[in-house]
């Protein structure tokens, strides 16, 4: 087989075969095709598309081109979670114990943040001590006794896909819909679960600009993981402004905490009971989303699903006491006012503005090897809706170097938008074997 010609092929239009998939994957992943020539098929396949089968032949070869888990050892129907990035993202935070709560096992790998859009892991070491780099045998451990573990994703899940990601990254191939579902979703099948339920994000603090265009990848995604035998939902949810009040990991953590307590903000809160929702549903813990919503509501309100996040965070050696009084997590140095430029109502909050100001800040990284600083983040005060006048208080920079939190004061004004705001709907439709329902 010869990469020259597969690469012609996908450039005249025509649909590449399971051994010219394979052949390329293989080759990208043990460095024997160069980058010129991957960037090559790339860009073919961004302009030309791929059908389904080539996306799910793609998927396949990427999941298989690393290490895969065996959560044998877990009873009964093992469910995944995803979101596809946004910002104020503390989802997963809340869920897990929420779901592991209910008596379904949450045995998940998660990331760290790059660019605009934050990750878990980075959240999740805000608590002093806490070890997302566990052996197979701890992660295990921990969801066989306690139903419940969260690690960070191996360098070997999926090895192809990241470096495919790297030469997409700087070639301008991100933004193709079968390369996008064929890279979330490899990561997702090498950690074999038997179901996952997707949050697609679309808005200004998503990778998706369009509702439309996140069903269209949702669509996908869901083809995808249905061909390989996954019980398959997908949510479509609204990222057109940060999820909650907060971003940057400690602030997150704590807002996250106050979630499980009970006092959680009304969109994530929402949002939680959807995606938990639906991962009770298909772990068949709850025969539909109404009863599984009742059941989650039910952790919260008996204190099942905070003692579950305690027992984790001390389990993976994290200091619980922070947990309970989150004014000993990382707190910044300067707590510097974002004031409103102008009297009006805000009818928009761009994310990815918002999470360029974390970046700046030391809040999230552009480059993989970057620091965090646990500390810095942006309370957000106002929201699309809210009616201000000039010199209100937006929202609040947490920063320890005051140079760059007085720069992020100004991406943060750079955010907001005043005229007539829209009613903001979380979930805009979600899509399961059945197709795509709109609420
Ligand atoms: N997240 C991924 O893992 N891959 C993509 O291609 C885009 C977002």
């Amino acid at each position: 087989m010869n990469i020259v010609e597969i690469i012609a092929k996908k450039r005249d239009g025509f649909a590449l075969t399971a051994g010219e998939i394979d052949f390329f994957v293989k080759g990208v992943n043990d460095g024997s095709i160069p980058d010129y020539q991957t960037s090559a098929l790339l860009m073919a396949i961004y302009l030309n598309g791929m059908n389904d089968e080539e996306t799910y032949l793609l998927t396949d070869a990427m999941a298989k081109s690393g290490d895969t888990m065996d959560l044998s050892f877990i009873n009964g129907i093992k469910v995944d979670k995803h979101s596809s990035g946004g910002v104020g993202d503390k989802v997963t935070l809340v869920v897990a114990p929420m779901v592991a709560a209910c008596g379904l096992p949450v045995a998940k790998m998660s990331g760290r943040g790059l660019g605009f859009s934050g990750g878990t892991i980075d959240k999740l070491e805000s608590v002093s001590g806490f070890r997302t780099a566990l052996s197979k045998e701890e992660f295990t451990q921990f969801v066989w006794r306690d139903g419940i573990s969260i690690m960070g994703q191996t360098q070997n899940v999926a090895p192809a896909d990241k470096k495919l990601y790297a030469l997409r990254d700087v070639t301008g191939t991100v933004a193709s819909l079968p390369l996008i579902a064929a890279s979330i979703m490899s990561k997702k099948l090498a950690c074999n679960s038997d179901a996952i339920v997707l949050d697609v994000k679309w808005g200004t603090g998503a990778f998706m600009k369009t509702a439309e265009d996140a069903v269209r990848l949702a669509e996908k995604m869901v083809a995808i993981g249905l061909h390989h035998g996954k019980k398959m939902v997908a949510a479509v949810t609204s990222m057109n402004q940060p999820l909650g009040f907060t971003v940057g990991n400690a602030l997150e953590v704590k807002e996250a905490v106050e979630a499980l307590k009970g006092g959680g903000p009304a969109d994530l809160t929402e949002l939680c009971l959807t995606v938990g929702g639906f991962m009770l549903v298909l772990g068949e813990k709850a025969q539909n989303l109404a009863e599984a919503k009742k059941m989650l509501t039910e952790t919260i309100v008996n204190g099942s699903a905070f003692a579950k996040f305690k027992q984790f965070i001390g389990n993976q050696g994290g200091n619980v006491s922070q947990i309970e009084n989150t004014s000993l997590l990382p707190q910044a140095k300067y707590i510097l006012p974002v004031a409103a430029p102008q009297n009006g109502t805000i009818c928009a909050i761009a994310g990815e503005k918002i999470g360029n100001a974390c970046i700046e800040i030391g809040a999230g990284r552009v480059e993989k090897s970057d620091a965090i600083d646990h500390a810095a983040g942006v309370v957000i005060c106002k929201k699309i809706g809210d009616k201000v006048k000039a010199g209100d208080v937006l929202a609040y920079v947490h920063a320890n170097n005051e140079a760059k939190g007085q720069k992020a004061v100004e991406t943060v004004i750079s955010a907001y938008g005043f005229g007539t705001a829209e009613k903001q709907k979380m979930i805009f439709a979600y899509i399961d074997k059945d197709g795509v329902h709109y609420e």
